[in-house]
């Protein structure tokens, strides 16, 4: 995931868990009470102790050094966002992994929107779908993205090592540590002989660095039609003072570009026949620079121009395009809102506005659903000791999730990875060993808890 800045609070998010909170309260001896409890206690929290699943425990605990085998394999095939080649390797690899798993899997094509304003149509890295049916209640989706920031030949400068308790690699905590965790417990689970689950499905896509232009829309659709999903990103900082977290926020991240029409003429002879675009484009950017509110985190920033092409011409294009970050999708529209309104009052009246506003990526707003399965991990992560903090702000990029909970059937939860340190970073990026345990025995308690309907919403 894309790194961005501290957010504050959201408010709507702060009732909910309060709501949520006394209404536990209200039924003391539910088991949602406790860990309602912990959760509205959050950022870090202790979960009360509760019996673990032992013999899961022991299943995780054995399958590690297949985990670390993993791992070495995903980290050593190179995947970049735009290397298709890569890309292809690791999803036939994931691919024949989910096969063996016994699930249902297809191979699908993933295009950017011919109107992207930078990708333009491009193909891009192809998703892996795999689905299985079971014999329960409730379809469970785990998702987790392929793609890395890193261009290719740089894995050779980071090759997958262990040191102590650190496992090293490139792209190893962004995201193949997510990639590794649902092989293994989609393959736990098939071993185990575990099918209460209405349907178990796997999406790993590889464009989700570059915006997730190709595979955002089929994610969305998912969601719509899955109870639960999980999106496995990092699930913490991975320093000496970081804890593990699940989150229920992210940001949006939204692309506008101008495109301003005048008309050329000659800057010494007929400069007053011209419309000079580059006026009326300084203009527009200068109005609009201020149409953010810090304090909701909502930004413009216009990082990138073009105008003219010859000195003594008076140009009769030119283009801009900025950066906007949001917390909630309606902030985003009321930002199209005042742009759109803004290039109605122009400095230069004989030219032409094109406005484009491209919703790179959602901001992942949670439900009751969705906090109801966090809480539930706090519990679960209880049961090995693991203390879990629920963050309720957005404090990364834009994640996956966002597109799953746009229009959700049920709850969904980001960050179920490993914590990791070191993601879009030339400092080596890696992931603590002792944390790999722990993080798949949560993870499959929680998919187990979702199939068979014991997490209620
Ligand atoms: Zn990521």
């Amino acid at each position: 995931m894309p790194h961005t800045l501290n957010a504050p609070v959201r408010p709507l998010l702060v009732a909910l868990l309060s709501a949520l909170l006394l209404s536990a309260c209200a039924t003391p001896g539910t088991p949602g009470g406790a860990a309602a409890t912990a959760a509205a206690a959050a950022p870090t929290v202790a979960a009360p102790a509760r019996a673990a699943d032992e013999a899961l425990r022991a299943r995780t605990q054995a399958e590690l050094p297949a985990y670390l085998e993993t791992l070495k394999t995903l980290v050593g095939m190179e995947s970049g966002s735009r290397d298709l080649e890569g890309l292809g390797k690791l999803a036939d690899h994931v691919a024949t992994r989910l096969r063996t798993a016994g699930m249902q899997v297809e191979i699908r094509p993933a295009k950017a929107p011919d109107f992207h304003p930078q990708l333009k149509g491009a193909v891009l890295g192809s998703m892996v779908y795999a689905t299985r049916t079971g014999n329960g209640s409730k379809k469970v989706l785990l998702i987790a993205h392929m793609d890395t920031v890193y261009a290719k030949g740089m894995g050779a400068k980071q090759p997958f090592r262990i040191d102590g308790d650190r496992a090293y690699g490139l792209g190893i905590a962004d995201d193949k540590q997510g990639v590794a965790l649902i092989l293994h417990l989609v393959d736990l689970l098939a071993r185990s002989g575990f099918n209460d689950y209405a349907q178990l499905g796997v999406l790993i896509n590889g464009d989700e660095e570059i915006g997730s232009p190709g595979s955002g829309a089929f994610i969305t659709q998912l969601g719509s039609e899955y109870d639960a999903v999980l999106s496995f990103e990092g699930g913490g900082s991975a320093e000496a003072s970081g804890s593990d977290m699940v989150r229920l926020a992210t940001s949006s991240i939204a692309i506008a570009e101008m495109k301003v029409t005048g008309r050329a003429s000659h800057a010494g002879a007929a400069p007053h026949l011209g419309r000079n675009a580059l006026y009326e484009l300084s203009h527009q950017m200068l109005k609009s620079r201020n149409f953010g509110d810090p304090a909701k985190g909502l930004q413009i920033n216009w990082t990138v121009a073009n105008a003219g092409g010859s000195r003594n011409v008076i140009p009769a294009e030119a283009s801009a395009i900025a950066d906007v970050r949001s917390l909630t999708n309606q902030d985003l529209d009321l930002m199209e809102a005042a742009l759109r309104k803004s290039i109605e009052d122009k400095l230069i009246p004989d030219t032409k506005i094109e406005l484009s506003f491209y919703r790179s990526r959602p901001a992942f707003v949670a439900n009751a659903a969705s906090l109801a399965i966090a809480r539930h991990a706090v519990q679960v992560a209880g049961e090995v000791g693991l203390p879990l903090s629920i963050r309720d702000r957005a404090t990364g990029g834009g994640t996956d999730a966002a597109f799953a909970g746009l229009r959700p059937r049920g709850g969904v939860l980001e960050s179920f990875g490993l914590r990791g340190f070191g993601a879009h970073s030339n400092d080596n990026e890696y992931i603590p060993v002792s944390n790999i345990v722990p993080r798949l025995y949560l993870a499959t308690r929680v998919v187990m808890d979702l199939g068979r309907g014991a997490v209620k919403w």
